[in-house]
């Protein structure tokens, strides 16, 4: 990750909670942020304009229907995120603050599919990009000022990972990886 970016990520986070009116140590809800960014989320079931044979084809062609996890459509300035709805809410968060951190980072994929009307597919992202937008989404949704909050609220992990909406494992590793850990005394 080039040099600056965390920081980035940081400041970013911080400036979208102001402009979403969210304290800056408050849970972010991604399909809140995903309105504010111009960007339609759908369930397969509720995308419109697509035959459900379109959808069957590209969500086939994402992988097996089981696993699939989110794709971004793009149709001329239109942006619309498809989350599988049968995975449970917080991975549905991850993945959609995910796939909205691309598009924050304006990231072009390596592969896109194109149906005959012009609907592009995104997929396939390079390793930098899609650590980038681990990054990124990470941090929206567990900015510093969140992390500072939980440890000084004394937060069961368990517990915080269900306010904030993430997992338990997304929590620990941004407990670790931002550094408040070793801010507060956690470890040395
Ligand atoms: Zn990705």
């Amino acid at each position: 990750m080039e040099r600056g970016f965390k920081a980035w990520c940081e400041r970013f986070s911080v400036a979208k909670r102001k402009e979403l009116q969210i304290p800056a140590s408050g849970p972010i809800d991604p399909w809140k942020l995903a309105e504010n960014q111009g960007v339609a989320v759908w369930t397969p079931n509720e995308v419109v304009g697509l035959s459900p044979e379109k959808i069957d084809i590209l969500l086939r062609n994402d992988g097996t229907p089981s696993c699939w996890s989110a794709v971004t459509l793009m149709a001329g300035t239109k942006i619309a995120v498809i989350l599988n709805s049968s995975h449970p809410r917080g991975r549905q968060a991850n993945d959609l603050t995910h796939e909205l951190a691309h598009r924050v980072l304006d990231h072009t994929p390596q592969e896109m599919n194109v149906t005959p009307d012009g609907i592009m597919m995104l997929k396939s992202y390079d390793k930098t990009q899609e650590e980038e937008a681990d990054w990124l989404s990470s941090c929206l949704l567990l900015p510093r000022d969140a992390l500072l909050s939980i440890r000084r609220r004394r937060l069961e992990l368990a517990e915080a990972a269900k306010e904030y909406g993430v997992s338990q494992k997304m929590l620990s590793y941004r407990l670790a990886r931002s550094g408040v850990d070793r801010q507060l005394g956690f470890v040395r």
